[in-house]
């Protein structure tokens, strides 16, 4: 240290666990310039601002691995919901799902596409790389993706058919761009139109653009529900493919013919990382899963667009044919339910009033059938109804949550309890997840222990994505630093009462910038768009 001068901030006196999953060790944190400049124990070094952590535990900040604060961070910079459980990055642009790539004639069309995920955010025509420079500045730091729905939207529109040799073609240059113009890689979402048209082939092809430019693919796979293994054996074969590092999002099994099978699907996995697979996997500590109400009927409905499936719903032959479908196969996705009490309006843009009822309500209150109700209310709520489904089983949540090597993703928005976001019923992991984890996972459940929770939301994150210099406490890694009480941490958002801050956290520092203070946000928006090599 060159004589006379200071460190930016030491943070002393706390109990340091360093994300390598390890034990612990108490050791005093020296920040300057962005940068950890030492991590010793009883550090004497000067600095500008001392931080007491005295009965606190030290880590580095959470990274979120897999969000949708793409469609939110533009109106919520200070990123509240996350920041306040220590999460100080967090992967956004995910399922497939992007606001960029949005061709000229195209915005409107993507606009009407994302209405129920991204409900208050103004899209525009754009490039992938205007797109991420002009991405503004927020309290956390951001790694954004390119989705696949959102190319082949660009490309085929909502036809299900295989592309072209010119579309699959139009479709690999513009995930060039977006990765040339700071897409950290590709994201799919199997799961629901138009990914769904795509076959292993086409993603195979995308893949092999992802292994050049050194980038990787993360998935919502095609099935989370009574397809689910296969549906994470076609993830993996794009790893043993195409050689590109996969992320399985938000691991989990629906469908009550499905449930107890967490152990066999981790062992799937788990198999494919022993023998040398880049293959990782993610989940959130909750029984709910949250997704447009149209994504639980069958496939078919979506075809041709928003405005034809609207048409579509109004027809008495088509209910039947969903009906039949339903009590065949389940919900698309979601697998069989008990009833449709487990079903919640979320967030309903043209019926607020119903934020928070259950489609078994709704249907019992106007005294006709659960698909009549469901069907009407899409078209009333012009397809941009958010839902809430309890379709997965504890021991399963429990025994995937307690997986040290399963990192962590909210599959959220960074919301605020106050201002345009904080609006609707949202799903509570938005506001909670990691500070569950911490909490009530390790504290109360005892699912696992405090250092391998640390490790599962910062070194193995930063690992899975490729990151040498964060989610790690060590001189020379950017300063991304979480300071919590680990006997109050905790998240308290519920269902009927989502919209919440976690508890516990008393300093956040984002690449060297003190963004919490004292449990409170300072306004500062530290946060930039990471990108490959920089
Ligand atoms: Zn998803």
């Amino acid at each position: 240290m060159p004589a006379g001068s200071m460190d930016d901030l030491l943070i002393r006196g706390g109990h340091l666990i360093d994300g390598g999953g390890g034990p612990g060790r108490d050791a005093d944190v020296a920040v300057r310039a962005g940068r950890i400049a030492a991590v010793e124990p009883r550090s004497a070094r000067p600095a500008h601002r001392v931080i007491d952590a005295r009965g606190q535990v030290v880590a580095p900040g959470f990274i979120d691995i897999h969000t949708h604060s793409d469609f939110t961070l533009p109106l919520n910079p200070r990123a509240e919901s996350k920041i306040r459980q220590g999460v100080t990055l967090e992967v956004a642009g995910n399922c497939g799902f992007s606001v960029a790539p949005a061709l000229p004639g195209k915005a409107a069309m993507l606009r009407e596409y994302l209405a129920s995920s991204a409900t208050w955010l103004p899209f525009h025509e754009t490039t992938f790389t205007d797109y991420a420079a002009g991405f503004p500045p927020t309290s956390v730091n951001v790694i954004l993706q390119v989705g696949h729905n959102t190319l082949r939207l660009m490309t085929a529109g909502l036809e299900n058919r295989p592309l072209t040799p010119d579309e699959l073609a139009a479709m690999e240059r513009l995930l060039e761009e977006a990765l040339a113009g700071g897409a950290w890689g590709l994201s799919s979402g199997l799961f629901t139109a138009p990914g769904n048209f795509a076959d292993a082939a086409e993603i195979h092809a995308l893949a092999r653009v992802l292994r050049r430019r050194h980038a990787a693919y993360s998935t919502h796979v095609r099935d989370e529900a009574d397809r689910g293994f296969e549906a994470v054996r076609e993830a993996i074969a794009v790893a043993e493919t195409t050689g590109v590092h996969v992320q399985i999002a938000h691991l989990k099994l629906s469908g009550v013919d499905n449930w107890g099978g967490a152990a066999r699907l981790l062992g799937e996995i788990a198999a494919a990382r022993h023998r040398g697979l880049p293959v990782d996997c993610d989940a959130y500590p909750y029984d709910t899963a949250t997704n447009p109400l149209r994504n639980l009927l069958p496939r078919w409905v979506m075809e041709n667009g928003i405005p034809a499936m609207l048409e579509r719903l109004g027809r008495r032959d088509v209910r039947t044919r969903i009906r039949d479908d339903v009590a065949r196969n389940g919900l698309t996705n979601f697998g069989r339910i008990p009833s449709w009490d487990v079903v919640r309006v979320a967030i309903s843009p043209h019926l607020p009033e119903n934020a928070g009822r259950t489609l078994g309500d709704i249907a019992r209150s106007r005294g006709v059938d659960a698909i009549d109700a469901v069907a009407d209310y899409i078209v009333a709520d012009r397809g941009e109804t958010r839902i809430l489904i309890t379709s997965m089983a504890d021991a399963d949540v429990h025994e995937i949550t307690g997986a040290p090597w399963v990192t962590v993703g909210s599959d959220g928005n960074a919301l605020a309890t106050s201002g345009v976001t904080g609006q609707g019923k949202p799903h509570p992991r938005y506001y909670g997840t990691h500070a569950r984890i911490l909490g009530p996972c390790v504290r109360d459940l005892g699912l696992l222990t405090l250092e391998q929770a640390i490790g599962k939301m910062t070194g193995a994150a930063a690992r899975a994505l490729g990151l040498a210099d964060r989610g790690v406490l060590r001189a020379g890694a950017w300063a991304d630093v979480a300071v919590f009480d680990p006997a109050r941490i905790g998240d308290r958002s519920t269902y009927a009462d989502p919209h919440r801050y976690a508890v516990g956290v008393s300093t956040v520092v984002v690449n060297g910038q003190v963004v919490v203070d004292g449990g409170d946000h300072t306004g500062a928006l530290p946060g930039r768009v990471l990108r490959r090599g920089a």
